[in-house]
């Protein structure tokens, strides 16, 4: 077979190049880190985490990301075989040691016998003679490479911003404040339920560190960056700041389900999180803690914060605008791109948003380009598994994005809101009709049930196991 082409060796690249190869087709892998580095990524490793080191949470059963774990793995993810390989403990989700997790996808795409990994900028399109690419470049495409796509489309750029919160030396800690606890001892897998360490907040304290966080100085947008709205799940702190003064409270530095043992009596106002991100555990990031601050403002800030006076930063946090197409008019169900059918996208480029999912369409895209070459369609997974509805909503499959129109296409983390609605709502035991909380998880249940199913019947079908014999 002819070489099929990745571009970007992210977490998308990564994902479609070893699928791929897993299918018997050969890959060459373009990567240009080291030599072209993006604003967010630090080492010239494949599938570098750029910001938390989280996957999110592992539970199949009640949430739609780890729902989409399960699928990967049953459809043989490296992605999700190294970060299952470099788990650090992290209550009931998945984290990663970023950079064990990096070199192990690195070490499996090098070793394998079908794939050459070349390192360079693809600064325009990609050649005429290469007749089938995915392009991952991510949502920090190289601006030479989006230009040139764009021209292709006739479109402007859609983009919106995500920003990167800030890592602490855990030696910097002062243990005689903080404390290691997970909100209500949750062990998850490779967990001991004191998987965070966590730094206390009085009422006084809560409050002039969010009169600081409004007061201090942020890094000024471009022009052109104004219009530009910010990713809700991934808000910088000092923005979430802005919506009120209990906001953070309520969001990340809630401080529930975590008791302070060096002041068993008193109870918090409010809590900064920190979790480990390296398997040493010598390294933990700020839970939540996302921002577009100037560096020594965070520094003076976030030493303010009990138990974090002395900290030492491993990396500073920061603001980055994301671009992404407009996916639902300009791809087709299979992720080409109408106007050039040999180039096939996958990843955040594609309006998808996190690891996970950015992975999840690297590997169907690498499996769509894996049967194309075999010859045999492989139609997409059905949209109740989670795989199929990311899919759904990025190639405009789904009801909700026909309705709205592409014009508002927006990026969406996998969530319960892409699946189609289930049949018959679930009953309780002996028929009883369930409410409120208990409704909702029966619901979860009943879709990741469906979901199963019918991921197992499309791999029976023979076209989802096209691309793994
Ligand atoms: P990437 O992982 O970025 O991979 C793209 C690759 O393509 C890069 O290696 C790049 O060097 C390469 N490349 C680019 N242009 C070219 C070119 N022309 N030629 C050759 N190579 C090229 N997601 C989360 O789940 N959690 C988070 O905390 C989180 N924080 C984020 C913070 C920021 C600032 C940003 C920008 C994103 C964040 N995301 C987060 C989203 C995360 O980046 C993406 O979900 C994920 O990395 C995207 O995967 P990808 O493979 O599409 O792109």
């Amino acid at each position: 077979h002819k070489p099929v082409h990745v571009v970007g060796g992210g977490l998308a690249g990564s994902e479609a190049a070893w699928q791929l190869a897993q299918a018997g087709i050969p890959v060459v892998l373009h990567e240009m880190r080291p030599q072209v580095m993006t604003p967010a990524h630090k080492t010239q490793g494949l599938a570098e985490l750029v910001c938390s080191n989280s996957f999110r949470s592992d539970d199949a059963e009640t949430n739609a990301v780890g729902l989409l774990h399960q699928e990967m793995r049953r459809l043989g993810s490296l992605i999700m075989a190294k970060g299952d390989a470099h788990q650090v403990p992290a209550g009931g989700a998945l984290a990663v040691d970023r950079e064990g997790f990096s070199e192990a996808v690195t070490a499996a795409l090098a070793g394998h016998p079908l794939v050459t990994i070349e390192r360079g900028e693809i600064a325009g399109l990609p050649p005429e003679d290469w007749d089938s690419v995915i392009v991952a470049t991510g949502p920090l495409t190289s601006p030479a490479l989006a230009e040139a796509v764009l021209g292709l489309t006739g479109e402007r750029a859609l983009a919106f911003f995500d920003a990167i919160a800030p890592i602490v030396y855990r030696d910097s800690i002062d243990m005689h404040v903080a404390w290691a606890q997970s909100r209500y001892d949750k062990a998850g897998p490779g967990g001991t339920g004191a998987d965070y360490i966590n730094c206390p907040l009085t009422r006084d304290q809560y409050e002039g560190f969010v009169r600081a966080l409004l007061d201090g100085e942020k890094t000024e947008f471009h022009e052109w960056e104004k219009d530009t709205p910010y990713f809700d799940a991934c808000l910088p702190v000092e923005v979430m700041a802005e919506r009120g003064p209990e906001t953070l409270r309520h969001g990340p530095m809630k401080p529930v389900g975590l008791t302070n043992p060096h002041q068993p009596d008193v109870k918090p106002y409010a809590v900064v999180q920190l979790r480990q991100d390296n398997a040493l555990g010598t390294l933990f990031n700020m839970v939540g803690f996302q921002t577009k601050l100037k560096y020594a403002e965070q520094v003076r800030i976030f030493r303010t914060i009990p138990g974090l006076e002395k900290a030492e930063f491993a990396r500073l946090g920061g603001l980055h605008r994301n671009t992404f197409l407009n996916s639902p008019k300009l791809l087709d169900r299979t992720l080409r791109l109408k106007a050039a059918p040999r180039l096939r996208f996958a990843g955040q480029v594609t309006g998808c948003e996190g690891y996970v999912e950015s992975a999840a369409v690297g590997l169907i895209a690498g499996r769509f380009a894996a049967a194309e070459r075999l010859g045999r369609p492989l139609s997409p997974p059905p949209a109740t598994t989670a795989l199929g509805a990311l899919l759904n909503h990025i190639t405009g499959g789904h009801i909700e994005t026909i309705d709205t129109g592409p014009q508002s296409y927006q990026p969406m983390n996998v969530n319960f809101g892409l699946f189609p609605p289930l049949a018959r709502a679930p009953k309780g035991e002996g028929g009883k009709r369930l409410r409120g909380k208990e409704k909702t998880l029966a619901k979860k249940r009943a879709l990741t049930d469906r979901a199963r199913a019918d991921l197992a019947a499309w791999i029976e079908g023979g076209e989802g196991r096209a691309a793994a014999e």
